[in-house]
């Protein structure tokens, strides 16, 4: 299956990918993760990446088309995949239409993880997580075992440098603008569905177990 998801900052993308990835043996391609480990190893892409990200700005078009491009070469990608947090403006959806094209296959269904925006803020500033493996945590929601701990390994969890409600403001900011326009480009191939993404993690993953089957 090759699936997008789409949703603003919170709304569950990256706590359902595994899920998914796993079930569907998928690979699995987190734009923000990939920018974010970029950053982190200070290379060129990630120095030119930072400043946008830091103020809860998109990051040029060609800066990630040129990262997705590379990643949908790697052979686990193959069989399928699920782009979380890209396509993120309607330039980025028609570039990846190019890609797919190219290699003769097409996108197969848009998640779109609908929620109301007043929820977010609780989610974001809560969240938790172990960078090496990507587990998320919510010290509400989903708290781990020992508070600031990985269950698995042990290790320290991290707060996102841009999980604050006032970085919260200008990501949703552009959500709103620039990502939902995105929606409406796939609504016309009649390839989106929407979840309850409010609900329960459970039910949201019930609820992508029926949309795929
Ligand atoms: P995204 O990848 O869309 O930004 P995450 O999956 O990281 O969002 O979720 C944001 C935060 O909210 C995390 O701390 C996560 O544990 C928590 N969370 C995710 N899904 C739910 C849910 N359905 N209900 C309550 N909290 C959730
Ligand atoms: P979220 O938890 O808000 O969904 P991400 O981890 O997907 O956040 O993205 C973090 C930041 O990385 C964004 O605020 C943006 O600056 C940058 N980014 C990620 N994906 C894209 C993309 N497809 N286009 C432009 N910028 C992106
Ligand atoms: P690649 O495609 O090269 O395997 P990944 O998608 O695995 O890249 O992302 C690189 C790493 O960045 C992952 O281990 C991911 O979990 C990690 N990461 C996620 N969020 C953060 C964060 N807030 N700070 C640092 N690293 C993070």
């Amino acid at each position: 299956k090759r699936l997008i998801l789409i949703g603003p900052p919170g709304s569950g993308k990256g706590t359902q990918s595994p899920i998914i990835k796993d079930e569907y043996c998928l690979c699995h391609l987190a734009t923000g993760d990939m920018l974010r480990a970029a950053v982190a190893a200070q290379t060129p892409l990630g120095i030119k990446a930072k400043e946008a990200m830091d103020k809860g700005e998109l990051v040029s078009d060609d800066l990630v088309v040129g990262i997705i491009d590379e990643a949908l070469k790697k052979p686990s990608c193959q069989k399928g995949f699920i782009l979380d947090g890209f396509p993120r403006t309607v330039v980025q959806a028609q570039k990846l239409d190019e890609m797919l094209e190219k290699r003769g296959v097409k996108v197969d269904k848009v998640l779109n993880f609908a929620i109301d925006d007043a929820i977010l803020e609780e989610r974001i500033t809560g969240r938790w997580i172990h960078p090496a493996s990507g587990r998320t945590y919510h010290t509400k929601f989903a708290p781990p075992k020992v508070p600031g701990l990985d269950d698995v390994s042990g290790e320290p969890l991290i707060q996102r440098k841009d999980d604050t409600a006032a970085v919260l403001k200008s990501r949703l900011e552009a959500f709103h603008k620039q990502t939902e326009p995105v929606i409406d480009y796939y609504n016309k191939g009649s390839i989106v569905a929407n979840l309850p993404a409010e609900k329960p993690p459970k039910d949201v993953t019930a609820e992508v177990q029926k949309v795929l089957s």
